[in-house]
């Protein structure tokens, strides 16, 4: 699967999107990005966000923190773009230090300008199917899915990592598609035998090469969220797709329809707060 094309196709009809909005409103979406230390693979990532933004007709405003940033100091700082007006989304960069508490950072976000999808309202939202952003990863991948023609329905999912942002919001989403879902864990027994019977596999672990390639269920359709040093995902996709009959690259994979899911949901949420285009009920 393609996520680099496909991710092209979602980023140019969002900045079409941008560009009308600009047109009708004469405001242009904005997406604040704090990051918070120097940290060089968030720095790479927000500068790789930003970049696209600028690409989709997105301004993008990014608030540097100092690494010895607290909790409070954080907290103020997201309230305060919460309540900006010339702010449409805002994206906290994580992983935060160790020592601020990135939950009560995170719910800091407005839930109308949450376009990462990371607070708990936006979470519940998606468990109850009520409007609300998606978290980025996981909504790509539900993108690709669609893209690609797959059809959840009866399938039998297999989920493998259970994280907050990544692995138990995709497994609720393709349990919402109507797949039967089963997650897989670091205490999980039997991991490879549960496996075997994914039709569709998502691989969500931060484990070079995790799952093998005589694991793969032929036919499955394989989604590798995993991006490990030297460019190498959670899969092993030489013996992965000898096997699948659809499966994402590392890199542009997974990872580029995350930035272009970020920045439909930017200019989603410009749509809304402008007055643009009403919110569904609920949002
Ligand atoms: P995370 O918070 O570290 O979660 C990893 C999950 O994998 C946990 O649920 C953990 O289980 C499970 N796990 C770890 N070791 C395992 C093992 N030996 N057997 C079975 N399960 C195991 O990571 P994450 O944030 O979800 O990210 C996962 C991967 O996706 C990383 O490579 C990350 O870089 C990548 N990622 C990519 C994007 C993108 O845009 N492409 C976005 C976000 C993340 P426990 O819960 O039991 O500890």
């Amino acid at each position: 699967m393609d996520g680099s094309a496909v991710a092209r196709r979602i980023t140019e009809a969002t900045a079409e999107r941008a560009a009308e909005l600009t047109r009708a409103t004469g405001v242009t979406p904005c997406l604040a990005a704090v990051l918070v230390g120097d940290d060089p693979a968030s720095v790479t990532y927000v500068r790789m966000k930003r970049n696209r933004c600028a690409k989709a007709g997105i301004r993008s405003r990014l608030v540097e923190l100092p690494a010895e940033t607290t909790t409070a100091e954080l907290v103020a700082t997201l309230t305060e773009l919460s309540q900006d007006p010339e702010v449409h989304g805002i994206l906290l960069q994580h992983p935060v230090g160790p020592h601020i508490d990135e939950r009560a950072a995170f719910e800091a976000i407005a839930p109308e300008k949450d376009v990462d999808g990371v607070t708990m309202r936006s979470f519940a939202a998606m468990g109850f199917g009520l409007p609300g952003f998606a978290s980025c990863t996981p909504g790509g991948i539900m993108r690709l899915l669609d893209a690609y023609d797959v059809d959840p329905t009866g399938k039998r999912a297999v989920v493998v990592g259970r994280s907050a942002i990544l692995g138990k919001p995709v497994g609720m989403m393709l349990l919402a598609r109507d797949a039967t879902v089963t997650y897989c864990h670091s205490r999980t027994v039997g991991l490879s035998e549960i496996v075997r019977e994914a039709d569709i596999l998502v691989a969500a672990v931060g484990r070079p090469e995790f799952i093998k390639g005589e694991d793969i269920k032929p036919g499955a359709v394989v989604l590798d969220a995993g991006y490990n040093a030297g460019n190498v995902g959670d899969v092993d996709f030489a013996g992965a797709s000898a096997r699948a009959r659809l499966i994402t690259p590392v890199p542009g994979g997974v990872g580029p329809m995350t930035i272009a899911v970020l920045l439909e949901q930017t200019v989603t949420a410009a749509e809304r707060l402008t007055g643009a285009v009403e919110a569904p009920s609920g949002a």
